[in-house]
């Protein structure tokens, strides 16, 4: 019997478990920290062997394959000597797609995943279509194809899970954008997470469709490497559609989504479908390119015009993106603890309408503060700093906002932002970082942000 063994006990590790034992594999599961109860009991129930608190390297290194939770880097010394051995080591998605003869759309990209990502499962659920919604969203897909196996796949993919990935194939590929992001984690090498993102369109082949940001200068230049033998679905809120043809990605009859009127216009085989922006809750120049992405997916898979218009109008965003969090005094707050880099501030930023008290700041993943001065010398007139150590970002912005405050706790920070903000402003949280310094995690930031809101109305 061949034998499986999987490193990490969360989410996907158990979901993989199960699969596996379904399947007929021997299987071990391993984690090197603690294994959250539910899991636990899960694997005891099913009577899947595991082991907590370390690795037992001889037992692991026996596997025949090995399947990696996406939170473990490769440079974990149990991975690096699997990799010495040969031993191979994929995702959970790259396992699970063995499994099933689903269709899979294939969301990625540095920002706006996991919005565009439950847009489009929204509009195939609203299209009647039999859809699972994975990857770093809700239950895994091995622990869905293990139990509840479904005709399609909507999943998110981070550029860890496109890591592992190897056979795998996504009919449907989404590419968001590639701005800088977990740079830590690809050596400070952007070539090293784009080539890690440009995975999305792996073995795709002329049945196959790649839906992807015509704006992005980053996956313009990736583009060029590529021969893209799938159709190809470019969207853009900034050009033309003849600009964007001029291109020349496209194939032969032209198909894409751009800005028309009041709104965007999507073609794909020879339909056109038009959304005004009027009939649309979510906000924002990314939310339309979220939007335009979600449609292109659902009209290559065929679903009905009326139920993406349906869908779209329908849906009001994902909490901790730029969620309304209610006002005090005229002053509206406004939780967008998800952006965690310096792109989703850039769009969030953006989006402000009212001048703006700016709460920033937690564990810096190698930001480059730079492109967001322009925008904040228009609209923030207070930046709060908040997070164990704030020197960065302070003297990043010194010089560029009128006020800058340097606070340490969630308290401080809402106090300060009161005290600068007066009616008809907006006190936005968007912190460009990530939130371990102080919270447990960017939930925990939103959440504690909005209940500051709630406890002070
Ligand atoms: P991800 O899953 O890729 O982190 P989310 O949909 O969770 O993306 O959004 C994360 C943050 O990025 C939010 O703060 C949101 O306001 C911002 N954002 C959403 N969509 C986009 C986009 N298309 N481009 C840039 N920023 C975006």
């Amino acid at each position: 019997m061949a034998k499986l063994v999987i490193l990490g006990g969360g989410e996907s590790g158990f979901g993989t478990a199960v699969l596996a034992k379904k399947v007929g594999l021997e299987v071990f599961l391993s984690d090197y920290g603690k294994i959250q109860e539910k899991y636990r009991n899960g694997l005891l129930e099913e009577g899947i062997e595991f082991e907590e608190g370390g690795h037992d390297e001889a037992r692991i290194l026996t596997a025949d394959e090995v399947v990696k939770s996406p939170g473990i880097p490769e440079t974990a010394p149990i991975v690096v000597k699997l990799r010495e051995r040969g031993i191979p080591v994929i995702s959970e998605i790259e396992f699970a797609a063995r499994y099933t003869k689903a269709r899979f759309v294939c969301i990625t990209g540095s920002n706006g995943k996991t919005t565009t990502t439950t847009l489009t499962y929204n509009i195939f659920k609203e299209g009647g279509y039999d859809v699972g919604l994975a990857g770093n969203i809700g239950e895994s897909l091995a622990w869905q194809v293990a139990k509840t196996d479904h005709e399609w796949y909507v999943v998110e993919l981070s550029s860890f899970q496109l890591d592992g990935m190897a056979r795998f194939k996504a009919d449907i590929a989404v590419l968001m954008n590639i701005t800088p992001d977990h740079l830590d984690r690809y050596g400070y090498d952007m070539q090293r997470y784009a080539d890690s993102k440009m995975r999305i369109i792996q073995n795709q082949g002329c049945d196959d469709w790649f839906i992807y940001s015509d704006d992005d200068p980053v996956t313009a230049a990736q583009l060029e490497r590529f021969g893209l033998p799938m159709r190809t679905l470019p969207f853009s809120a900034k050009k033309s559609k003849e600009a964007i043809m001029r291109r020349g990605y496209a194939c032969s009859r032209w198909q894409g989504a751009y800005l028309s009127g009041d709104g965007f216009l999507a073609e794909v085989d020879g339909e056109t479908f038009c959304m005004p922006s009027a009939d649309m809750q979510i906000k924002g120049i990314h939310n339309t390119y979220n939007a335009m992405a979600a449609t292109l997916a659902a009209m290559a898979a065929g679903v009905p015009t009326e139920s993406i218009r349906k869908a779209i109008s329908e849906f009001p965003g994902v909490e901790h993106r730029l969620e309304p969090a209610g006002t005090i005094d005229g002053v509206k707050y406004i939780n967008d603890s998800k952006a965690t880099n310096t792109d989703s501030v850039w769009y969030a930023l953006d989006s402000m309408t009212r001048p703006t008290v700016w709460i920033a700041g937690g564990t810096d993943k190698g930001n480059d503060y730079d492109t967001l001065k322009n925008l904040a010398r228009e609209k923030v007139k207070a930046l709060v700093c908040m997070g164990v150590d704030n020197r960065k970002l302070v003297a990043a912005f010194e010089g560029v906002v009128p006020v800058i405050r340097d606070t340490h706790s969630l308290e401080e920070a809402m106090t300060a932002a009161r005290k600068e903000a007066v009616e008809g402003d907006t006190v936005l949280l968007s912190p460009a970082c990530a939130s371990f310094d102080l919270f447990r995690n960017y939930e925990d930031r939103g959440r504690q942000f909005k209940e500051w809101v709630v406890k002070h109305k």
